[in-house]
């Protein structure tokens, strides 16, 4: 009888026989050398005297010069949100929901545009700055738009209406996202707006603007205030603000939560996450892997439901380690602005710093690093994709969020054992689930304390689907019908 000969696993190994050509990005980014605050349907001089460097995490250089907004600023972007409020709050629904369609569509006409911006700004990689921060915040401002005249649907019985002038901070990480996510519902229910964008990453809300006055919305109604944590916390505190929302580290949130303490202020928090991935032994392996790498490397991992912690049941440790590894080495770090780039530059020196600082805090504590072979830029900030193995629950590079391309590993024996570890963190904003086993899935999924458990996949999105934590994850939704009515009053 002929004996079976085992079957090796092919691999597609191509070396540096094969490199990509560069393929670089080359349309406009349409950056001006310089930016002033948009307050009342203009870009004005700030009173505060003062600008900022805008640079490219990417080498290092500089962008553009941007105005850092003082109190006085802060004061005058609140005195036009208000003055605005009247009329626009009034206007009938569909025809602020025609300003919200608008600047979808103006959005879309320059779309290439931005995307070339948000990579020069912030470092993603093109090809997610092209295919999924535009794209979805585009879709936002559609969902939106579409509510607009449909908001006695929102809360049928009840009457809803908007809640007056709203201060919003926004993080680095999807700058132009998280503006849609934060200015689309709290228009389309007829608010007003003054919104701060990070430091780092404010020139996607500055060309927003542009088209804000293009879609020729009625001055102040959004406000865009820059500046950095000083500039944030002149918009958290101040007196005319009905509501605030904030995504952030949970540090500030902690703060701006004490600091609204008392006010009556409205409040929703969206903070950060240590998200777990569990990958069961009855999983389509080769798909779980996929999603682990777009888990943790999506954004160079500069996200906040990002799956920061592998838990693999140990029965497949071996093998998904082999194929993780495998795949990482087809991972390309570089460029954000060439297309073939997969991982892209770190947002900011800072924040490179921090990334740095937590890995040798891992590997000091014991933890087994890998990293593939690669070479990076000689100019601007940039690590390559870490995986950290032989680490425990207690381990700090576990516990904390790194917000960078490093996960951590660890193994389970049992849906319980998972599950224990998925929600032993002070965090509960995402989770994945892979297995074979619909049952199974449900079974762990109604277990885990997460804003978003995804099944079979990680990572997708949509303004459908409202979006949020627990615990120190924060509270509140963004996106859906949940997300509309946390910028309403219900009568
Ligand atoms: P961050 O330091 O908290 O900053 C967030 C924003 O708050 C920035 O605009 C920042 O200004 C501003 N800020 C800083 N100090 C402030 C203060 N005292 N008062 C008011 N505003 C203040 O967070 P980050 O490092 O930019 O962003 C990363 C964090 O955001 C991560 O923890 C991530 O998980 C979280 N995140 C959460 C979600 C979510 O939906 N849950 C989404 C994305 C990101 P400057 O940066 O300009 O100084
Ligand atoms: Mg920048």
């Amino acid at each position: 009888m002929a004996t079976k000969k085992k079957q090796v696993a092919r691999e597609l190994l191509f070396g540096d026989l094969w490199e990509f050509d560069p393929a670089p990005e080359t349309a406009p980014a349409g950056i001006a050398d310089r930016y002033g605050l948009f307050i009342g349907g203009e870009f004005v001089a700030p009173k505060s005297k003062k600008w900022f460097d805008s640079i490219s995490p990417r080498d290092d250089a500089k962008l553009s010069e941007i105005a850092l907004a003082g109190q006085a600023d802060v004061d005058a972007a609140y005195a036009a949100a208000a003055k605005a409020f009247p009329t626009w709050s009034k206007l009938p629904g569909a025809e602020r929901g025609k300003y919200l369609y608008r600047l979808a569509r103006l959005l879309q006409d320059r779309a290439r545009e931005f995307a070339v911006a948000e990579t020069f700004d912030g470092g993603k990689p093109i090809r997610e700055a092209r295919d999924f921060d535009v794209p979805m915040a585009a879709a936002h401002f559609f969902y939106h738009a579409g509510w607009a005249d449909k908001l006695e649907y929102a809360a049928p019985g009840r009457d809803l209406r908007a809640l007056g002038v709203v201060g919003q901070v926004i993080p680095w990480n999807f700058p132009l996202l998280m503006l849609a996510w934060k200015l689309a519902p709290a228009l389309a229910l007829g608010n007003t707006v003054v919104l701060k964008p990070a430091e780092t990453t404010s020139i996607t809300a500055l060309k927003f603007a542009e088209l804000i006055r293009d879609a020729g919305l009625p001055p102040g109604v959004v406000n865009i205030v820059t500046g950095a944590g000083e500039t944030g916390a002149a918009v958290v505190r101040h007196k005319t603000a009905a509501k605030i929302a904030f995504t952030g580290s949970t540090s500030v949130g902690k703060w701006i939560q004490r600091e609204l303490a008392g006010t009556g202020k409205r409040l929703t928090l969206e903070l950060g996450g240590k998200g777990a991935n569990i990958i069961f032994e009855d999983a389509a392996i080769d798909q779980a892997v996929e999603g682990i790498i777009n888990g943790i490397f999506f954004n160079q991992g500069h996200v906040c439901c990002a799956g920061s912690r592998l838990l693999v049941q140990e029965s497949i440790e071996a093998e998904v380690l082999r194929k993780l590894k495998l795949r990482m080495k087809s991972l390309r770090t570089g460029d954000p602005l060439d297309k073939n780039t997969d991982i892209g530059a770190i947002n900011s020196k800072q924040q490179w710093e921090r990334i740095t600082e937590l890995v040798d805090v891992g590997a000091s504590e014991g933890a087994e690093i890998h990293q593939p072979a690669c070479e990076l830029p000689k100019k601007g900030f940039y690590f390559p994709p870490t995986l950290l193995s032989g680490v425990t629950q207690s381990h700090r590079v576990v516990k904390e969020e790194i917000f960078g391309p490093v996960l951590s590993i660890l193994t389970f024996r049992t849906p319980d054992e998972a599950v224990e570890k998925a929600n032993n963190t002070a965090f509960g904003l995402s989770a994945g689930v892979w297995t074979d086993k619909g049952s199974k899935y449900l079974a762990v999924a109604s277990q885990l304390k997460a804003g978003v458990v995804w099944g079979n996949s990680f990572n997708k999105f949509d303004p459908t689907s409202p979006f949020g934590g627990f615990k120190e994850s924060g509270f509140g939704r963004e996106g859906g019908r949940q997300g509309l009515l946390e910028y309403g009053e219900l009568d």
